[in-house]
């Protein structure tokens, strides 16, 4: 068991800062997900929490423990990688078991404890098979039983699931939760992926260029965002924007005029799809630029002067091109943002 606490750290490589001091607190047992676009900073983050890349500011501890300096080995960590690797000329018990053979666990040992590491993932019935003749899901299995092979006091998972097709990574998403939750270890998961964050987490660190945006649970990210990007990388379809102008408390874009706002000058609103409502009375308006049916929706793309928005309608709604509709939001649901700085404005 084990709490990680990073306190300032960051990486440069010369003068090229790659990461920006972090401080971040994780507690034991907790389901940390560290999320955000590709070359953000996740991979460094994990690499040097496992020991395998050099800390170059400030300290992270293992239960109030400096191991900033600490060798991989001595840290007591496991990570499973994108890349995950299996030997192909061995069974899926001595794959599983490699790392207790490297480190001379004893053979009576070893087999015990790759029996109890393949009863946690439901792996008992193929120990004796080769990685080619598993599926994927399998194989992704076998990844994390080698890690869970050597009873870790943190988990290291960097995106896990990226090669394995969307069904399966719908699958294995459930299944590292529910592992996870029965084996209270504590978990730091990298994905770019924010459905992936939302559903696994118990909170969610959203990077970007190397700083942290915002850390939260993940209703907190989703309904309170700090900025523009937070706003943006959440949710599917992205919550829409509009920007336009505040004076003396009201909010005026193409297609709004007097919504009730904080602040004056440039800002930018902010509401999601599935918070609008189409109705005759309503204070926003725009033509049908699109109608999109996913079956369970239909999504409305409405042009708004030079922006599009989407609202989230009715299965069965099928609205004709180039007609105007109007829609409304509740006092919750709009949301305002500094235009130029992107800051959340209250
Ligand atoms: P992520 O995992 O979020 O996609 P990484 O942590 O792998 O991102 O990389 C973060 C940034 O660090 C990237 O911009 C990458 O180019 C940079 N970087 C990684 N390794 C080096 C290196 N050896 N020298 C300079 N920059 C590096
Ligand atoms: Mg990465």
């Amino acid at each position: 068991m084990s709490r990680v606490t990073l306190e300032g750290v960051g990486k440069s490589y010369g003068a090229v800062t790659v990461l920006k001091p972090l401080d971040l607190d994780i507690a034991d047992g907790e389901f940390l997900v560290l999320l955000g676009p590709s070359g953000c900073g996740k991979s460094t983050t994990m690499r040097m929490i496992a020991g395998l890349e050099a800390i170059t500011a400030g300290t992270l501890r293992f239960d109030g423990r400096d191991v900033t300096q600490l060798h991989p080995r001595d840290r007591n960590v496991a990570m499973v990688f994108q890349n995950y690797a299996l030997y192909p000329h061995m069974t899926v018990a001595d794959n599983i078991g490699y790392p207790l053979k490297v480190a001379k666990v004893a053979k009576a040992e070893r087999q015990a404890q790759i029996e109890a590491a393949a009863r946690k993932v439901d792996l008992t019935p193929y120990l004796a098979r080769f990685p080619r003749d598993l599926s994927g899901g399998q194989r992704q299995r076998v990844a994390l039983a080698r890690a869970l092979v050597r009873s870790p006091g943190v988990f290291l998972l960097d995106e896990p699931l990226s090669n394995l097709d969307a069904k399966l990574r719908v699958a294995m998403r459930a299944e590292i939760k529910h592992l996870q939750r029965s084996l209270g270890v504590t978990m730091i998961y990298v994905t770019h992926d924010q459905i992936e964050a939302m559903t696994l987490a118990d909170r969610v660190v959203l990077l970007n260029d190397g700083a942290i945006q915002q850390v939260g649970t993940p209703d907190e990210i989703y309904d309170d965002p700090a900025n523009l990007f937070v706003a943006g990388f959440i949710g599917s379809p992205p919550m829409n924007f509009l920007a336009g102008t505040a004076t003396g408390g009201q909010f005026s874009a193409p297609g709004i005029t007097g919504l009730p706002c904080p602040g004056t000058g440039q800002l930018t609103l902010g509401f999601r799809a599935e918070d609008t409502t189409v109705t005759e009375a309503g204070r926003f308006t725009g033509t049908v630029y699109e109608v999109e049916p996913t079956g369970e929706a239909t999504y409305v793309v409405l042009q708004m002067g030079p922006h599009r928005v989407n609202l989230r309608c009715d299965k069965r709604f099928r609205p004709e091109l180039g007609t105007e509709l109007r829609f409304d939001l509740g006092a919750g649901q709009v949301l305002f943002f500094d235009t130029a700085s992107g800051q959340r404005v209250r």
